[in-house]
């Protein structure tokens, strides 16, 4: 099964090069509107199997009564428990074979997302997603990953087209627990540090547009997140939603699979490895950039990654997002169990080999263990000083176009 989806992904990348998913079919966003979806859900089909996870369910039920009471549809709802992973896929095809689904509708965070994503894709229907939370932006990706039940990271499909249909509704959004919209801002602002370095060099029209929306999406960040997540549900709150749902999305959608990511998730997917569902998506991708660019501080010597590093340390410690392994409930973990990530995230297929430089196993655990080291001081202050001291070759300097 596992080498079969591989094939299946190999054949998707290789159509990518010529088809482009670069956003939903439509967007519909607002306040309190799910309720005002009927015509445009009706469009695409009348018996809906609604994937969602237990508590989402729950929650948006409220939300989407008038839409759960029309007359327009014949629901049936069901959860995606205990992961998107190929045992609850096979139980949700039969599910909507059975009801005899002619359109999917995914309501949750990026997991669930994933999940109606992908059983729409395999099963050729519509899908309509309705984020519950700012935590990524799978609402809007042509892209679902696959955990096993457990909750660890097996592999991501490339799928034909992004969802016919986006909802994203404010209201709803702001019943997600606050931690949620910090670590889509984690997962939203990785796409500048990883797709300069994946794609910084890249020639290529649609490449160098989506490098530079990450780098506006970053700005935008940086700005505008501590504003945001004191006063939820403010205009500046809806802005930094918009980034973290839609512009991260948007990114994905017009880079395609080349503008990928690098160390940053493959550091994700290996801790998921050893914490399964200790922390959230975005939690262990934030972290996951600080361990990327202490790889190039460490490896290429890099001021601009020790800098951007100790600017993004400040950031984190002002809305939240996890410095080092301890804030990700990993404080005891094992050597062995720190080895077995590392492992992982340095497998031959894993992105991380998109950085510029090798990076041995030894190497990656020391990165791993030293995101909150103080720049080497002493360092910078000697290549000042050779710098100083060949100032009339310092005009050639080293630098990268990181910060
Ligand atoms: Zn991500």
């Amino acid at each position: 099964m596992f080498h079969q989806s591989n094939k299946a992904l190999s054949a998707q990348t290789s159509n990518s090069l010529l088809t482009l998913a670069v956003a939903p079919a439509r967007v519909i966003r607002g306040n309190n509107i799910l309720n005002q979806a009927v015509d445009a859900i009706s469009r695409l089909g009348n018996r809906p199997l609604v994937v969602g996870g237990d508590r989402t369910l729950d929650i948006a039920q409220s939300y989407m009564q008038q839409l759960l009471e029309s007359e327009e549809f014949d629901f049936m709802q069901t959860s995606y428990s205990p992961d998107c992973s190929e045992s609850s896929l096979e139980v949700l095809r039969n599910k909507a074979q059975t009801h005899e689904a002619d359109v999917i509708i995914g309501v949750g965070g990026g997991k669930a997302l994933d999940t109606a994503k992908l059983i729409a894709h395999q099963l050729q229907i519509p899908v309509v997603t309705i984020p519950t939370s700012a935590a990524t932006c799978a609402a809007w990706t042509a892209l679902s990953n696959v955990y096993s039940d457990e909750g660890a990271f097996l592999y991501d499909v490339a799928l034909d087209k992004c969802p016919e249909l986006l909802i994203l509704d404010y209201d709803l959004i702001q019943t997600a627990p606050q931690n949620t919209l910090v670590a889509g801002i984690g997962d939203a602002i990785a796409k500048w540090y990883e797709a300069s370095v994946s794609s910084g060099h890249s020639e290529q029209t649609l490449i160098i547009a989506a490098v530079q929306q990450a780098r506006v999406l970053r700005d935008i960040l940086l700005q505008k997140s501590l504003g945001a997540l004191q006063s939820p549900g403010s205009e500046t709150w809806r802005e930094v939603v918009d980034a973290t749902v839609l512009l991260a999305g948007v990114i994905g959608g017009i880079g395609g699979a080349q503008c990928r990511t690098v160390a940053a998730h493959a550091v994700h997917n290996g801790l998921t490895h050893v914490c399964g569902r200790g922390s959230i998506h975005g939690e262990k991708v934030a972290y996951g950039i600080l361990v990327q660019l202490r790889l190039e501080e460490m490896l290429q010597g890099s001021q601009l990654a020790a800098a951007a590093r100790q600017q993004l340390l400040k950031f984190y410690a002002e809305i939240g997002l996890p410095q080092k392994l301890d804030d990700l409930g990993l404080g005891n973990i094992t050597l062995k169990q720190l080895q077995k990530a590392a492992e992982f995230a340095l497998q031959p297929n894993s992105d991380i080999h998109r950085l510029p430089f090798k990076v041995a196993l030894e190497q990656l655990m020391a990165a791993m263990i030293s995101t909150t080291a103080p720049i080497e001081t002493n360092r910078i202050s000697n290549d000042v000083t050779s710098g100083m001291n060949q100032s009339k070759k310092f005009s050639g300097s080293k630098s990268k176009k990181k910060a």
